[in-house]
């Protein structure tokens, strides 16, 4: 048992059941919790529901008895042997045969951390005659590229992938193994993770190295994003990140970096899949794609109704941008989820982002901080909106709106 009560030395003080943030314990008869049948003498133990409880050992300090004994991990297993691990990969994700932008961000941030470690950056390419995608990723930070090519690698499929990067893993011991936050990042890389016994953070909107320790700091927002926590994994190698699009900023591409093409092929019994692939059909929500569009225009609670968003279309017209929403307005059924900016929406950077009846709050603030130049209109002076933007409008933005697209029209007809 990875937890349990010495019930001999509980006394019931009930101090652990306070401590415990899970709920997971409870004051049960001490006949009733060891098994045993009925006597006259009953006393209140302790006792966890380790369907709960989550092992995270709050409980154990506050017992002043010493009675809940908690198999730490250092105890209960032995740590890998992560020395040799060295470098900064990154996993580069393809459609169709073209690098998608996320990794180009990702080659920028792992130089940057590559740098603190003193160490290469590596990317990760599966796919099928790649070359024409492979000068490119060296311009923008790969110091060496693992290219993977097959015709059955053209498009991602979860199990050949996972089997490719978790071979490549074992042989060349990354340190740090970066990866998108996308729909294939996701499936692909906590995969991977577990197959080599690594833990994974998810969705980081901030990666560094502990100077000290030479770690890597991975930041993200926990608790529903009240709190950005850092999380650290100092004892498995690689220590792997996903992070989402347009989180980091790609490097600008320097012809004169020179690469190593490392080429593998781990023959064909590596292309097993339980699944087939059948077609590939074009997303509904790339006509919408906010996260690449230069200007976004969004709108929250503050629009009151649906209907009200025209006034945002309009003014998105006319300055050709994209229109996006605030969680508030999408549950409210005002906009379709595929517009949702935030935390549990998308991420975006565009160059303009026009924050319109939206207060500000974290969740939304992590989907678009990045962002070039930010614009809010609030009624409200307060608003935390007001504390990332480059410019604000206090006031109504059922007038400010309109104005807005007027002032557009003219200025642009021009
Ligand atoms: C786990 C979790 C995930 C979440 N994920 C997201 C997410 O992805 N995206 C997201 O946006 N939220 C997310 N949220 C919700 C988030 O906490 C906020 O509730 C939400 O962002 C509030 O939306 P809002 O700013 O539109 O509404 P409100 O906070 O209600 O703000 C409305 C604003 O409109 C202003 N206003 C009203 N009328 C006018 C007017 N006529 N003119 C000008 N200003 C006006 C008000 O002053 C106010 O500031 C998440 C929450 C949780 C717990």
């Amino acid at each position: 048992m990875p937890i349990q009560i010495i019930l001999e030395k509980c006394t019931g003080c009930t101090l652990c059941i306070k401590a415990c943030p899970f709920d997971a314990i409870r004051m049960m008869d001490k006949l009733e919790s060891s098994g045993l049948a009925s006597s006259s003498q009953s006393q209140k133990k302790a006792v966890i529901d380790l369907n709960k409880c989550n092992l995270c050992g709050a409980c154990v300090p506050v017992c002043k008895l010493k009675a809940i004994l908690l198999e730490t991990e250092k105890a209960s297993c032995i740590l890998p042997d992560i020395k040799g691990y060295k470098g900064v990969w990154v996993f580069v994700e393809q459609k169709n045969g073209k690098v998608q932008s996320v990794a180009y961000e990702l080659l920028g941030k792992a130089q940057e951390l590559a740098r603190k470690l003193n160490c290469q950056v590596s990317g990760v390419l599966i796919g099928n005659n790649m070359d024409d995608q492979l000068d490119e990723l060296i311009w923008r930070g790969a110091d060496n590229i693992y290219l993977v090519e097959a015709a059955e690698l053209a498009n991602f499929q979860d199990e050949p992938y996972t089997n490719i990067l978790v071979k490549l893993v074992q042989k060349y011991k990354p340190e740090i193994f970066l990866c998108g936050a996308t729909a294939i990042g996701r499936s692909l890389i906590s995969r991977v993770a577990i197959n080599i016994k690594a833990g994974l953070t998810a969705d980081c909107t901030g990666l560094d190295i502990d100077p000290d320790k030479k770690i890597l700091l991975q930041t993200r927002p926990a608790f529903g994003g009240n709190i950005m926590a850092t999380i650290i994994s100092p004892n498995y190698r690689p220590q792997m990140a996903t992070v989402r699009h347009k989180v980091m900023q790609p490097m600008e591409p320097d012809k004169r970096r020179k690469g190593k093409i490392i080429k593998e092929n781990f023959g064909p019994n590596i292309y097993a899949s339980r699944t087939k692939l059948i077609d590939i059909v074009e997303e509904i929500e790339s006509l919408v794609n906010i996260a690449e569009a230069d200007i976004i225009v969004s709108g929250g609670r503050g629009m009151v109704g649906a209907e009200n968003f025209k006034i945002l279309e309009e003014l998105a017209h006319v300055i050709g941008a994209a229109v996006g929403a605030s969680r508030a307005a999408v549950d409210s059924g005002w906009m379709p989820y595929s517009h949702q900016v935030g935390q549990t929406g998308r991420t975006v950077a565009p160059k303009i982002y026009i924050a319109c009846g939206i207060s500000g709050q974290i969740q939304h603030l992590v989907g678009m901080q990045s962002s070039k130049i930010i614009v809010a209109i609030n009624k409200d002076p307060d608003a935390p909106i007001f504390k990332v933007a480059t410019y604000g409008v206090v006031g109504d933005l059922f007038q400010i709106v309109p104005a807005l697209s007027k002032k557009f029209k003219e200025t642009l007809r021009k």
